[in-house]
Formats: C-alpha cells, structure tokens, sequence
C-alpha cells in the first residue's frame, strides 16, 4: 500500500495535545473563511483540513464533541455520510480527482490529530500524488490556497 507522505502532519500531530482548543469546535463557531468551513448541516459540518494530506482534503465532523464513534446518534452519522457523499460529488466536479480516501482515524497512532471529536477524512487522490513535490508545491501557498479552495467548493456544493 502506498501512503501519501506528508511530513507537516507529524509536527501538527505532535504538538496537537498542546492545543487548547478542539478545533472542530473552535471552527464550527468562527465564520466559514478563518474556519474553513465549507458546508455547515443540521448536525454535522464540513471544512478544509489546514493540514491536508492532499490539496481539497476534507473533513465531516458532527457539531457535537464526541470522541466516541459509536457515541455518534444516528441523525449525525447519516448526516456526516450525506456530507461526505456530497463533498465527493463536489471535489470531484472541482478538482477533478481520480480517486478518493474516505475514512476515520481513531487514536493517535492511527494518525488522528484530534482524537477526542471524531470526524470523517475525505482525501481526493491523483495519480502520482504520493510523491513529495506535488503536495510541498501546494502547502507552500497554503493560507492561500486554502481559501481559494474553500471558496471554489463552497459555492460549487449543491
Ligand atoms: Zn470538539
């Protein structure tokens, strides 16, 4: 299997435990362009990653800080599948991906930031794109690209 390799994410994972704040909830209550938050439902959101494993990665985390998937209500994990579902219609419409991951890392060592508010990664993929260049092109531009991403599938969501 290959694995994307995105270094930055090591650091962010590293000193996520020193954070103060969750930041799905920290986002959920800024506005969408310092949130980056993409799509906001009933019960769950949806936002660009800042630490992306790809460019278009994002994230569906319901509103509630629930560490627990199983704790997840049922409203919330249909809405985050309906999210998802959409955010792939939409990457795919923008960004032209040929392929997706979809998946939840529970646990730090399964590679999760926040291990406390679970939240569904949506990754597009490209071939090729497990080569470093491509990914450090884009983080290099990253407050930038982030907005312009944000904003491009925001208004491209159904
Ligand atoms: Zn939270």
């Amino acid at each position: 299997m290959k694995q994307l390799w995105a270094p930055w994410r090591l650091e962010y994972i590293q000193s996520a435990d020193q954070q103060e704040e969750c930041i799905f909830c920290l986002a959920q209550r800024l506005d969408d362009e310092p949130g980056l938050v993409v799509r906001r439902g009933e019960r769950a959101f949806a936002l660009l990653n800042r630490y992306p494993y790809a460019s278009g990665h994002l994230m569906v985390a319901p509103y509630r800080h629930e560490g627990d998937l199983g704790g997840l209500h049922a409203e919330e994990a249909l809405e985050i599948h309906d999210l998802s579902a959409a955010a792939v219609r939409v990457l795919g419409e923008a960004m032209t991906p040929q392929g997706f991951n979809l998946g939840w890392n529970l646990g730090r060592i399964a590679g999760a930031g926040i291990v406390d508010h679970v939240h569904q990664h949506v990754v597009p993929r490209w071939a090729g794109d497990t080569n470093f260049m491509p990914v450090l092109a884009d983080v290099k531009v990253l407050p930038e690209a982030l907005e312009s991403t944000r904003r491009k599938l925001a208004e491209a969501w159904p």
